[in-house]
């Protein structure tokens, strides 16, 4: 089962990610992990990609979609994909539809994990607090959130019109959205 969990930074989306690779022995596509990954090991993306992260801004979509492309011709995740902060842009949506369709899969549900901007400032804050994120910083936050805003909405209605798409209030509490999306998977 391929899903995306779609939704601002904040929402939850890496929560209900960790839960479904339990429960459906999947993997979870971070792109956020991924890029934070080579940055730790200082990689010559990592390199490359140091700045824009730390400043809230998106990581080149060249860079991105190389780096999910081996991901989902990999035979050992094929169908096990739980993609979590990808896709973030049109093109980053049209990229991945290319490449389900050139491995035969497909999506078979999205989430989108709807949150106010209040809700998502505050639980970011906390989560500075807690994982000692450094491109948590405040300025950072309302960048990330503008940025979500400007480019992540096309792709909100761009699968938004799909019959698998479904909104999910992200401010309700952790096991109250898995709940929802156990619903939605069972039906
Ligand atoms: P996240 O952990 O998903 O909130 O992502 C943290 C940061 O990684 C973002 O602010 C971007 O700089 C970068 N990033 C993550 N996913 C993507 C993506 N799909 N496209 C471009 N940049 C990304």
């Amino acid at each position: 089962m391929n899903i995306i969990l779609f939704g601002p930074p904040g929402a939850g989306k890496g929560t209900q990610a960790k839960y479904l690779v339990k429960k459906f022995n999947c993997f979870q596509i971070s792109t956020g992990d991924l890029l934070r990954n080579e940055i730790q090991k200082n990689s010559e993306i990592g390199k490359k990609i140091i700045n824009n992260m730390n400043e809230g801004k998106f990581v080149s979509d060249e860079i991105v979609n190389k780096i999910i492309k081996d991901i989902v011709f990999d035979p050992q995740m094929k169908n096990k994909l739980i993609f979590d902060g990808y896709p973030r842009s049109i093109s980053q949506a049209k990229n991945l539809d290319n490449l389900l369709d050139n491995s035969n899969q497909k999506i078979e549900y999205i989430f989108f994990l709807n949150v106010s901007r209040e809700v998502i400032l505050s639980r970011i804050q906390k989560r500075k607090i807690l994982e000692k994120r450094s491109d948590d910083d405040e300025n950072t936050i309302i960048k990330r959130y503008e940025k979500y805003m400007e480019t992540t909405s096309p792709v909100l209605d761009f699968y938004s019109k799909n019959t698998n798409f479904y909104e999910i209030d992200g401010s309700l509490q952790i096991d109250d959205i898995t709940a929802k999306i156990n619903d939605f998977i069972k039906v």
